[in-house]
């Protein structure tokens, strides 16, 4: 097994136990290690301290154990253990058949991302590393005895393709279930891995929101956000999305649960917001990522409080908004002092009523804050 030294002290920086290691703490390391090759980290006094993902870059380590070397019982242990805590939150259920059923860094493997939608289980790998242990992950996963898969699709830099198959076609676009609502889940083509599980609670909330409201549905994606309204009984629900493709998804979502079609935009939502002059009850506001890393934070900050000031006005009095952000660089504490903002900005009177998090299949890592990447307000316009 290869190996990177950590300067002497430096193994203070395991005691974090933040899952990322940068070069200064190195000391030494084997020769020929490539990107995203897994190494026992080493201290100075040659005690192994746990092991990870080494790259030739300023992060360098991405800690895959804070105690023991690398073996290969790491992907069931941990793999095994994100699935069996998501039970107790009825995931999956007969009323959900899609959860994230492994969250990176906060389930204990970088990079490594698994959705689950009704028997179709899509893997992203967002580093090198974990392609060396493509079969050791497939393994875990099916292993794994209570839950269903009935194929697998794997997404990485190396490979886009299906890696297991129990039938020659699997369906794509699949039909899941959540809530007992239904959405067609393109996992080989749609926006991430197919579907914004993370807003399942949330979604779960504008449903109890949304009666006889005339709803606005900001950056709309295929729709989930629309359709939980129109079952909360809906007066009316807009949705806007740049996405053809995704406001097409919403048309068939919408047949898919026997909902009369409503009002869809496909246009920038910027633009939407100069022009549309109406008003709405209750207005949904879940951009994309804004802020991709620290050098952007400033200005996407600016865009957030620009947004969310152009949607207040589109505000009834009595009437709510429900925001988000999902950039990890932007913080939960940075993400209300923009929304203060933009209420003090606005020209009426808010009141903040509940702040929003992801479902509990997206844990949060307390020792790795960039992981607590999507973060809600809920407020209510009161004059
Ligand atoms: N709320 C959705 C997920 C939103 S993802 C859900 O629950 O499923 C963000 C969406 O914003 C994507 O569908 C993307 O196409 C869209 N988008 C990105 N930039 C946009 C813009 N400037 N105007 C309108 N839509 C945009």
């Amino acid at each position: 097994m290869k190996k990177v030294i950590l300067q002497k002290g430096k193994e203070k920086v395991l005691e974090v136990r933040h899952p990322w290691i940068y070069s200064g703490a190195i000391r030494a390391k084997d020769n020929d290690l490539q990107p995203g090759e897994a190494v026992n980290i080493l201290d100075d006094s040659g005690n192994i301290r746990g092991c990870g993902f080494y790259f030739p870059s300023s992060l360098q380590i991405k800690i895959l154990s804070f105690e023991r070397s690398f073996n290969h019982e790491i992907w069931k242990e941990k793999i095994h253990r994100a699935i069996e805590y998501r039970k107790y939150f009825h995931l999956p259920s007969l009323h959900t058949n899609a959860f994230r059923c492994f969250f990176g860094e906060a389930d204990g493997i970088p990079g490594l991302i698994a959705d689950y939608y009704n028997e179709i289980l899509v893997i992203h790998f967002h580093h090198e590393g974990l392609y060396n242990y493509k079969n050791e992950i497939l393994n875990a996963f099916l292993s794994y005895k209570n839950i269903q898969i009935r194929a697998v699709w794997l997404e990485s830099k190396e490979e886009k393709a299906l890696i297991y198959s129990s039938e020659d076609e699997p369906v794509c676009p699949v039909e899941i279930m959540e809530n007992n609502l239904n959405f067609l889940v393109d996992w080989k083509d749609g926006q991430k891995t197919g579907f914004f599980l993370d807003q399942r609670e949330n979604r779960n909330k504008v449903m109890h929101l949304s009666k006889d409201k005339d709803v606005l549905n900001l950056f709309s994606y295929t729709g989930a956000f629309s359709i939980y309204a129109l079952q909360g009984g809906a007066k009316s629900v807009v949705s806007v999305d740049s996405s053809l493709w995704a406001t097409e998804q919403i048309k068939k979502n919408f047949l898919l649960n026997e909902f009369q079609e409503q009002e869809i935009v496909t246009m920038d939502v910027f633009d939407y917001l100069k022009e549309e002059k109406r008003t709405f009850d209750l207005v949904i506001c879940d951009p994309p990522a804004f802020a991709k890393n620290l050098k952007s934070r400033h200005n996407a900050l600016m865009a957030y409080k620009r947004l969310n000031t152009m949607a207040m006005e589109k505000v009834r009095t009595g009437g709510m908004l429900m925001t988000f952000s999902c950039s990890g660089v932007v913080s939960r504490d940075l993400f209300y002092h923009t929304i203060v903002s933009a209420c003090l900005q606005s020209k009426s009177e808010w009141r903040i009523l509940e702040s929003l998090y992801p479902g509990p299949d997206h844990p949060i890592n307390p020792n790795f804050p960039e992981g607590d990447y999507l973060k809600g307000l809920l407020l209510i316009r009161s004059n």
